[in-house]
């Protein structure tokens, strides 16, 4: 069995909710034509079948969150307009790739009762003026709730034989609001009960991704950009010999192309380095992915809806080629580089950890530390919007130290970026630091900061963000990431 998760994009516009038809029918014979070795019902590598997990259609959860944010505020023009335009958006697709009469009046019904449940949490968001974490995630759901039975009903108009699945009744988590954690105990259990007989007489289940649901039924979220997660959860939960990730590029690329001319698609990563990339703010897969997929060493596969042909990036435990030891470069941008130094911090000890229980006081997300082994500084990097309050705290912790000038400054650098050189042969392999300099001095490049993580996998560079861009380049040009 394989599991397909297709993104916003992919269920964008009618052209491409019809070639992602295409593509699951086509899958849906391949694995049919597959001998099933193991005839026990056993869910794993030997049983054929298909699922699809789907996202909102592009653009849609954004829509959702402006316009339950907006109510709170006391706004109801945002939701009611958005009810209507989403109305529309799904009815002229359903119109378009399915003749049908009943099933589009069926279908119809569903997108009505779903947009009025959203315009009616809306209307109470408004009356309470206030707009929950739990809340939010019941109203930013609703895209996908939409677009999982569209893309169902316009499978069934191809003649394959699917079923919409609600990820509610499959995916249990925990209460964490807005980035909820699957239980894989009670969320396997559910998979099997409810997807295996499916599975087993033929059908598609078609799974909304990103949402879940508390034991008690509450609906959850998984984090923006969720639905790779869901896919990951899913097929690990029934054992899924791929889990594909169908998305608008033709998988995972060395460099931003927007930044490098050639950069190229990948053929292989290991979890680890995509595990590094996604932190390191390469929008190639939700962060979480890889997780439920490593202990299973189900392979995960990148690919592109609008270029089925190409093979896009196979991710798996342990990569064939170790070129370079280098293999990526991405970048995390907005944020702000904070130091605090002074000759009285030399041997005193507890100064680090004050200065991060303060840091996360403010739930403050830290990317990167880094600490001179004279004592005289700590550097760390926050998001630029969390800047201002990190600061705020720390001057509040340390009052007594500045006073006495046993810390001298509390400085700020804006306008900072971290760039990640990614690479698990970068493990052992000397020198590549050295090259990554000299690359960046010889293009006259300041570097701010520097951390290697103890996985080895990853450089991160602190630069100037007037600088990054050249930075990434150059880096690219160095290991010759352009050419396979
Ligand atoms: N629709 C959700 C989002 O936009 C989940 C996803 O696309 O993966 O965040
Ligand atoms: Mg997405």
């Amino acid at each position: 069995m394989i599991v397909m998760k297709f993104g916003g994009t992919s269920v964008g516009t009618t052209d491409s909710i019809g070639s992602v038809a295409q593509i699951v029918a086509c899958a849906l014979e391949k694995q049919a034509a597959r001998a099933p070795a193991a005839s026990d019902g056993e869910p794993g590598e030997d049983s054929p079948g298909v699922m699809v997990v789907v996202s909102a259609m592009s653009g849609v959860t954004n829509t959702l969150i402006d316009a339950a944010q907006t109510a709170a505020a006391g706004d109801e023009t945002p939701y009611r307009d958005a009810r209507s335009q989403l109305l529309v958006r799904h009815q002229v697709v359903a119109g378009q790739l399915i003749e049908d009469g009943v099933e589009r009046a069926a279908l119809g019904r569903l997108f009505d009762n779903r947009l009025r449940e959203f315009e009616r949490l809306c209307r109470s968001i408004t009356v309470l003026g206030e707009l929950t974490q739990r809340g939010l995630d019941v109203v930013s759901g609703v895209g996908e709730r939409l677009s999982a039975p569209l893309l169902a009903a316009v499978l069934r108009a191809r003649g394959v034989k699917a079923q919409f699945v609600d990820a509610g009744e499959l995916i249990i988590t925990d209460d964490q609001y807005g980035s909820a954690n699957p239980l894989m105990g009670p969320t396997l259990a559910r998979c099997r009960d409810r997807l295996l007989p499916m599975l087993q007489s033929g059908v598609v289940p078609v799974v909304t991704g990103f949402v879940g649901a508390t034991e008690n039924g509450v609906p959850t979220t998984l984090g923006r950009g969720g639905s790779d997660y869901s896919a990951a959860v899913l097929g690990a939960a029934l054992d899924a010999a791929e889990i594909q990730i169908w998305t608008d590029v033709d998988g995972v690329m060395t460099a931003d192309p927007r930044i490098v001319a050639n950069a190229r698609s990948m053929a292989e990563l290991s979890y680890e380095e995509v595990a590094e990339l996604a932190y390191y703010g390469a929008k190639v897969l939700h962060p979480k992915t890889a997780t439920p997929a490593v202990d299973r060493k189900i392979p995960l596969r990148v690919l592109n809806t609008f270029n089925p042909g190409h093979p896009g990036t196979r991710i798996v435990e342990r990569t064939r080629e170790l070129r370079h030891g280098v293999k990526a470069i991405t970048a995390v941008r907005d944020l702000r580089l904070i130091t605090i130094s002074g000759r009285g911090m030399i041997g005193v000890p507890g100064i680090a950890a004050r200065t991060f229980d303060a840091v996360a006081r403010q739930h403050a997300n830290v990317l990167m530390i880094s600490q001179g082994s004279s004592e005289q500084s700590i550097c760390f990097v926050v998001p630029e919007s969390e800047g201002e309050a990190v600061i705020a705290a720390l001057k509040e912790a340390f009052a007594r130290e500045l006073a006495q000038q046993m810390i001298e400054e509390i400085a700020s650098q804006p306008d900072i970026v971290i760039v990640a050189v990614i690479g698990a042969g970068m493990k052992g392999t000397p020198g590549i630091a050295a090259r990554v300099f000299s690359a960046l001095g010889e293009r006259g490049i300041n570097v701010i900061a520097i951390a290697q993580g103890s996985s080895e996998a990853n450089i991160s560079l602190v630069v100037l963000q007037a600088s990054a861009d050249d930075a990434i380049r150059a880096i690219h040009d160095t290991f010759e990431l352009g050419t396979e």
